[in-house]
């Protein structure tokens, strides 16, 4: 595995895989690799000839008084664990490259970025998709492998691919969860032990709606809704930032429960710690 730390140097080796007829598989990650990051990498080195995992902490997509300074970062953890998988190129670009002084363009997927964590982190998703356009252009890839895990960034991306035409193939991958069912999170590592059972009501918040929809199909949005929240509160270190059930593709609330249908969740525990999770209300 090489380590490339420039926009040149990886380009430079994208169109030469290209020229030599191999696919090129990209993963964006922003790092501390967990399991959930390495299914992916999996994922993409099994449809493609050469994969390529970026390793970046996008200043970008994180507001004022969030955990850009706390992220966690190790960067040779990561290399080790990304060479295991058979990553053929870890880009780790530092930001002053990514970013120069002079940089002005902001790419903006108006509508799907405007709730959940939109709402609640103005100008993320302007973070999310201006460095995976970057990313893209600078790794050429066929296609790129991103996690269900982050909901609402999936549709964003795959939006931004349309409306911009970037002949890459998205391709989704089911969250990866903890024994415990906690979605396998970097954040994770902030969690102190005694944090551990609220950080656990947002996949039990998500059990606890499968199980309501599933003994009463016809069980309204309200209802599922507020059980989840009701769950959730009885902690003491959390905060909901939303609990809502929104269609899969547009991301709106829906009305009814379907087979489109997803909960998702955002709680913050302690103030510290933002988690979010989601589901399908009826899989299969
Ligand atoms: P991050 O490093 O948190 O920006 O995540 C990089 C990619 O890994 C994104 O596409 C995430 O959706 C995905 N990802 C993170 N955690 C998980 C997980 N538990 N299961 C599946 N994908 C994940």
């Amino acid at each position: 595995m090489k380590l490339v730390t420039t926009p040149i140097e990886i380009q430079a080796y994208a169109h030469d895989y290209r020229a030599k007829g191999a696919t090129i598989g990209l993963v964006p990650t922003m790092g501390w690799f967990h399991e959930g990051h390495l299914s992916l990498m999996r994922k993409a080195g099994t449809m493609t000839d050469k994969l390529i995992v970026s390793l970046f902490v996008n200043p970008m997509q994180f507001g004022p008084s969030e955990d850009l300074d706390k992220y966690p970062y190790d960067l040779d953890r990561d290399c080790r664990l990304a060479e295991e998988v058979g990553v053929d190129l870890l880009y780790a670009a530092e930001k002053a490259v990514m970013y120069p002084e002079e940089f002005a363009t902001t790419v903006h997927v108006k509508g799907l970025t405007s709730g959940l964590c939109g709402g609640s982190r103005p100008g993320h998703f302007d973070g999310v998709t201006t460095v995976v356009a970057k990313l893209f252009n600078q790794t050429l890839p066929h296609i790129a492998v991103f996690g269900e895990k982050d909901f609402q960034q999936l549709a964003v991306i795959r939006k931004m691919v349309t409306d911009l035409d970037f002949p890459v193939e998205i391709i989704a991958h089911p969250i990866v969860r903890e024994e415990s069912g906690l979605a396998m999170s970097s954040r994770n590592t902030y969690l102190q032990d005694d944090e551990m059972a609220a950080a656990l009501s947002l996949s039990k918040g998500i059990a606890l709606a499968k199980d309501l929809v599933k003994s009463d199909r016809n069980v309204t949005v309200k209802l599922v809704i507020d059980g989840v929240s009701r769950n959730i509160l009885s902690h003491r270190e959390c905060e909901i930032d939303y609990v809502e059930i929104v269609d899969k593709t547009t991301l709106r609330p829906c009305t009814q429960i379907t087979t489109a249908s997803v909960l998702v969740l955002a709680v913050k525990i302690n103030k510290r710690i933002r988690l979010i999770d989601n589901s399908l209300m009826i899989e299969g």
